[in-house]
Parts: C-alpha cells; structure tokens; sequence
C-alpha cells in the first residue's frame, strides 16, 4: 500500500478514519486545527483568558499549543485563572461512559467537554494522535501509571475494539453528547 499525503506528495505519517493520509506538516497542522476547533464548538475560551494547565498526562502538550496562542495567558497560579485546562482525550471519555455504567464514578456533567472552570481542549483527539503530534514534536509525555484495574481493562478493550472499528470512541463520546443535555 503506498502510503503518501494526497496534499504534498510526500510519505505519510498518519491516516485517518476516513482513509486520508497526512504526511507531517498536515498532521500537525490538523491537530492543532482541530484543537481550535474544540475550543470554538464548545466555547471554551475566550479572547484575554487567564488559564491553568493543569498536571495530567499532557501538560506539556497542552503548554506546547497555547504558547503559540498568545490571546491567551498562561497563569502559573491555579486560583487565579479563569479556566483550568485538563489532559482528557476522547480515548479518556469514552473509557469514563463505560465505567460510569459499571459502577458510578463521577457526575456525567464532568465528562462534558467544559464543566464548571474546567476545559478539556484535547477533548476530540485521540490518545495514538496526541502520543504522535508529541513525537513528531520531540515534546516529552508525562508518563503516568493507571492505578484503577477496571479502568485499565476498560482501556485495553477499547483499544481492541478500534482496531476493527476506528470510529468507536468517536461513536461512544457522539451518543453521550446527544444525551447529556436531557439527563
Ligand atoms: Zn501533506
């Protein structure tokens, strides 16, 4: 199979759902793109905020991005800021939908994509996505170790199932956003 940007012409370092193949500067042109994206659909920001990035798995990845976004300033004090930034990726919700119905973890409001003065810009990105916009980067991940068992069971099954179907944790995170707003 030959593996090259439609766009550039050049060897392909990602394909995506539906088939299209991004060599590097379109990758990373639409991951940060689609961050935007999730900031604009969910009006997470707004132009002048004070923001907190808090620790998490990609703190260096969130600093990375909103360096480049000077509208926005990034506080060093979480208490004074009007928006805290989290680590979650879709990969991370969808994983949350499924254990909230095995046993009740947490308030479904917090799998929202804002909830109080928290925000979740990776919110529909993948964890293969954001781990390859680090790589390609050469920006360091946060390596942390999942102390929940079922949490990890839940993970690696889902991680099964999008090898034969790509689009699950898309589907998964879709069918709770229609129907959080009635719940
Ligand atoms: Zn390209």
């Amino acid at each position: 199979m030959i593996k090259m940007c439609k766009k550039c012409k050049t060897n392909a370092v990602f394909v995506m759902i539906n088939g299209r193949k991004l060599c590097k500067n379109c990758f990373i042109h639409y991951f940060e793109k689609k961050i935007l994206f999730t900031i604009r659909k969910y009006n997470l920001l707004r132009k002048g905020n004070k923001i907190f990035i808090d620790k998490g798995r990609y703190t260096t990845i969130i600093e990375h991005i909103f360096r480049k976004l000077p509208i926005y300033k990034i506080s060093k004090i979480k208490t004074k800021t009007d928006k805290i930034l989290l680590s979650t990726s879709i990969g991370n919700i969808a994983c949350q939908i499924i254990l909230n119905q095995l046993k009740k973890k947490q308030e479904v409001k917090q799998l929202m994509p804002k909830y109080k003065n928290t925000i979740k810009p990776l919110y529909l990105l993948l964890d293969k996505e954001i781990e390859l916009y680090a790589k390609l980067n050469k920006i360091k991940i946060n390596k942390q170790k999942d102390k929940d068992k079922l949490g990890v069971q839940v993970r690696n099954f889902l991680n099964d199932l999008e090898k034969k179907h790509p689009e699950i944790k898309y589907a998964a995170v879709n069918a709770f956003l229609e129907i959080e707003p009635v719940l």
